[in-house]
């Protein structure tokens, strides 16, 4: 049935990633599709998260974040990268970064306006534009590695323009773009006067080459809303605290949104995650590592059951080609290998405006523990390659 929708809504059904898991549930498949740790935040956060529930912060919070969060946030940033923001005036805290995504859009971008999108896409940024009565201008990162044609990007922009959403490293590429393709990006945004958001919420799942942060590129600073949270580096996905650092008058518009969509996030998670941002540099190292590690007995095991892999450079996704599986494109592969295979994986074709592009490879998250991975391994050594 379709939803009684707006038009701004129409042609949206549910996420993919809400129907890939309910699928998965549905087959007893192990959800390599949807992103987020099977295992739990971690001991210093869920304690501080404890103590923060049992000290009288149960009411509204600062609207655009408490000010120790606030001020942790423009610390670290500070200290990582030489950026530095004013935490009463520069920094937004919201409810996950899916929520800055939709207030930055909304704060920025009128009915007509256009916005460039590099596909594929977290879906979010699309429906945050049509949300907006905006429109998406969209550029292709190609599959397998994901790179660009600066032509085609040139010819993106145009006098409506008003915006770039940027997501580095890249969901579901796992690329991470090198500084002489930010610095063409940012060319551009400075020369058609465009603003940019930078979403970069797997900075910190790294393994190959070096994050550099949008805002770090001369003259992007100003112009760029920069977001992250805890989701990814601490393992809480469910506890929606996201961040957005950005220069004082993009802030403030972005605050004026965000007063609007959920006022704040929830106060007590807001102080635990001030104490999150205390974690030594060993912690970061250590994440890294054991993802790394997680990374490479994936791309293993799924190029030993005949999937074309190219290990990605960062966050936690992993892209397989289907050259092997001739006959299948991605939505009828992830299908039957979640019901007969029973491993759920996520075709990319939802992450394009032009689905044909998506169609040769899925999408599979190594976030999941050793065992869990394990067992999927040994689902997947059924597979036999060939048409089916
Ligand atoms: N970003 C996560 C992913 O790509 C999921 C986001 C969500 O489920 N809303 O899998």
């Amino acid at each position: 049935m379709t939803a009684p929708s707006t038009r701004r809504l129409a042609g949206y059904g549910t996420t993919i990633f809400t129907e890939m898991t309910r699928l998965a549930q549905e087959h007893g498949a192990i959800n390599l599709a949807q992103g987020f740790p099977d295992w739990d935040a971690p001991d210093f956060l869920r304690k501080a998260a404890l103590d923060a529930v049992g000290s009288s912060h149960d009411q509204y919070g600062r609207m655009a974040g408490v000010l120790q969060l606030a001020a942790r946030i423009a610390e670290d940033i500070g200290r990582r990268h030489g950026l530095r923001y004013d935490p009463e005036q520069e920094v937004v805290v919201g409810c996950g970064a899916t929520e800055l995504i939709f207030a930055t859009v909304q704060a920025f971008c009128d009915v007509g306006d256009e916005v460039i999108l590099f596909e594929p896409f977290y879906d979010s940024y699309r429906a945050s534009v049509h949300m907006a009565g905006a429109i998406p201008r969209v550029v292709t990162l190609r599959y397998p590695d994901f790179t660009f044609d600066l032509g085609q990007l040139r010819r993106a922009f145009s006098p409506r323009t008003r915006l770039l959403i940027l997501n580095n490293p890249h969901n579901p590429g796992g690329k991470v773009f090198s500084r002489a393709e930010l610095e063409e990006i940012a060319a551009l945004c400075a020369h058609h006067g465009v603003l940019c958001l930078s979403d970069e919420v797997y900075e910190h799942l790294v393994y190959e080459g070096q994050h550099t942060p949008m805002a770090s590129l001369p003259g992007m600073r100003e112009r760029t809303v920069t977001l992250s949270s805890l989701s990814k580096t601490f393992s809480a996905t469910g506890w929606r605290i996201g961040w957005a650092a950005a220069d004082r008058p993009l802030a403030s518009a972005l605050r004026l949104a965000h007063q609007y969509l959920t006022f704040s996030a929830p106060t007590p998670l807001q102080i635990a995650a001030a104490a999150a941002l205390d974690a030594p540099p060993s912690y970061y190292d250590e994440l890294r590592a054991s993802y790394r590690q997680k990374r490479d007995f994936l791309a293993g095991a799924l190029r030993s059951a005949g999937f074309e892999v190219h290990p990605p450079q960062g966050t936690y996704f992993l892209c397989a080609g289907l050259g092997a599986f001739p006959g299948h494109d991605d939505v009828s592969f992830c299908r039957w290998l979640t019901e007969q295979i029973k491993v759920a994986a996520i075709p990319p074709s939802a992450f394009y405006e032009n689905t044909e592009h998506g169609r040769g490879y899925v999408r599979f998250v190594f976030c999941k523990r050793q065992e869990t991975l394990q067992a999927a391994v040994d689902r997947l050594a059924s597979l036999r390659p060939g048409p089916r």
